[in-house]
């Protein structure tokens, strides 16, 4: 089992969850896993909990009995960049993508294992801490090296010829190391809001640097480094942040 080491002491997780099943499971797990837990049943007492605790991350359920959970998100990003998760139903991508343009962080699916969640906490916890990018401004996962100054690409030491949309695609997953980007984040960041909803450039350009990508490593650990969240967007998966198969 993995503790957590992000900050001094025990990072802690704000739970909303109205229902008290899912929640008493969530806050025994995460305890044993090493974090300090607060709870909170409804919006209205989440919002007291975060401005009183100022908890290390937020783990928040959108179907909440008072108001819906987006109005807890809009509400913290008001004032604070605390990495929020969003705990999401199976066939709900519309909705993860609501919250993930207000500004939550990161979603998990229900029925979720407890691994997957740990994983994205982590992610979650590690990306306020600050950018991933050694001194140098490269960005290092497994054998890839993106070098943002140099403007250049190495899988396994071998240069990765990219055109340039494909190099600000993975620019912006790799900013995002771990966390899910929505398309249409990633249509603003690399096409513009012209292009507001054109889905299909992010998939093809998505697939074309996936392929050039796994062309250049024998390994074959590249191949599933860009995972696809259906309906929602992409997400560089660093390889410790896979949640273990057990
Ligand atoms: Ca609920």
């Amino acid at each position: 089992m993995t503790v957590v080491r992000e900050s001094a002491g025990k990072p802690s997780v704000l739970v909303v969850e109205d229902d008290e099943e899912t929640r008493a499971a969530l806050v025994r797990e995460l305890a044993a896993r090493g974090y300090r837990t607060l709870e909170a049943v409804d919006a209205r007492t989440a919002l007291e909990r975060w401005a009183a605790a100022r908890p290390d991350v937020v783990l928040l359920d959108l179907g909440l009995p008072d108001v819906d959970g987006t109005e807890v998100i809009k509400r913290i990003r008001r004032d604070a960049m605390t990495p929020i998760v969003i705990l999401s139903g199976r066939f709900a991508e519309r909705e993860k993508v609501v919250a993930l343009e207000l500004g939550a962080d990161d979603f998990v699916t229900k029925p979720f294992g407890l691994d997957e969640l740990h994983a994205r906490l982590r992610v979650a916890l590690r990306r306020a801490a600050g950018p991933g990018a050694d001194q140098a401004g490269r960005i290092v996962v497994g054998p890839l090296v993106f070098d943002g100054p140099r403007h250049e690409v190495r899988v396994a030491g071998h240069e990765v010829d990219l055109t340039p949309r494909e190099f600000e695609i993975l620019r912006v997953l790799l900013g995002e190391l771990g966390r899910v980007v929505t398309k249409g984040r990633l249509l603003r960041a690399v096409w513009g809001t012209a292009y507001q909803d054109a889905d299909s450039y992010v998939y093809v350009h998505v697939s074309q640097l996936r392929r050039k990508l796994a062309a250049a490593d024998p390994s074959g650990v590249i191949r599933d480094l860009i995972v696809t969240e259906p309906g929602v967007g992409y997400r560089v998966r660093a390889p410790e942040d896979a949640p273990s198969k057990t």
